[in-house]
Order: structure tokens, then C-alpha cells, then sequence
């Protein structure tokens, strides 16, 4: 049987599950009964989105395959939206796990990342312009509604 190393547990104070209880603010691209997908506060990149599943997990090494294959439809969906509504040449996917591992937020997320030729993604950890990131959520979202 295979095993695997125990992850600690889930906070439910971590802040995307305030951001799902919607006790703090958050500009929300999409969802649906499984996912949620809003903007990342800190984008490395116009358009930088996070998608969740609305349900507990801190990453992938706790997450059900359910919910693994919930939130990579939904990443599919709002990349898919992303090159239309930014003209983006690609786009890039991050997904970090435990803090050894780059994360920092232990909700599992994935990074949805427009890109552009010769434009490198910006440095982390610097808030964004906040009516920019406004309206590139509606850029996302007008871009659905054509898809
Ligand atoms: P990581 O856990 O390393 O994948 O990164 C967590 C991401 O969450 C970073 O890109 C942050 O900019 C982003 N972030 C942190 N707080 C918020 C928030 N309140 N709303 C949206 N994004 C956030």
C-alpha cells in the first residue's frame, strides 16, 4: 500500500477560507459548487489569477482527487479566458506545497498567469494596483462569457 507523510492540518483561518466565507474582500473572476477563482492581490503578471476549491485542503498532498480535478477544470476554463481577454501569447502555472515547497496561503490554490512575449513575470510580494487588478477581473470575466 502506498503511503504518504502526514500533512499538519487544515487552518480554517487560513485566509482564501475567509475569502470563501467572504469575510474579507476578494475581486472574484469565477465560481462554481466546486472552485472559486478571484485575483491575486500581489500580481507577477496583468491578469494573475488564483483558483480554490471552495471545500478544505491545504495543498495537493492532503487534496482528494475530486477536488484536484475540479479546480484543473476550472484552471483550464480561466486560462482559456485569459488569452482572449489579454491577448496573452501563454500562460503559466504555479502551484506550491508547504512552505518548504514556496507556499504560503494553506488553502490549496493554483496561479494562473498571462503571458506575454518578452515580458518576465515581476518579482512576488508587492501589492498591486487595485483598480487595475478591478478591471482585469472584468477583462477575465467578460472573456467567459464568450468561452
Ligand atoms: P503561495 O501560497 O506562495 O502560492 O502564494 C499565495 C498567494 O496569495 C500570493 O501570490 C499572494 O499575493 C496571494 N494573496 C495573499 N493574500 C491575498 C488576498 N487577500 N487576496 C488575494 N491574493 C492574496
Amino acid at each position: 500500500m502506498t503511503t504518504t507523510p502526514a500533512t499538519p492540518a487544515y487552518d480554517p483561518d487560513n485566509i482564501f477560507a475567509k475569502i470563501l466565507r467572504e469575510e474579507i474582500p476578494s475581486f472574484r473572476v469565477y465560481e462554481d459548487d466546486e472552485t472559486l477563482c478571484f485575483m491575486d492581490i500581489m500580481p507577477r503578471a496583468d491578469g494573475h489569477c488564483l483558483v480554490i476549491p471552495k471545500t478544505p485542503c491545504r495543498n495537493v498532498l492532503d487534496a482528494t482527487p475530486e477536488q484536484l480535478a475540479a479546480v484543473m477544470r476550472t484552471v483550464q476554463k480561466v486560462s482559456r479566458a485569459a488569452m482572449v481577454a489579454f491577448g496573452a501569447g501563454g500562460v503559466s502555472l504555479q502551484q506550491f506545497n508547504e512552505a518548504v515547497g514556496g507556499q504560503e496561503v494553506f488553502h490549496l490554490h493554483v496561479h494562473v498567469l498571462p503571458r506575454h512575449a518578452g515580458t518576465p513575470m515581476r518579482a512576488p510580494g508587492k501589492m498591486g494596483d487595485m483598480d487595475a487588478i478591478k478591471g482585469h477581473a472584468e477583462q477575465l470575466r467578460a472573456a467567459l462569457e464568450t468561452l
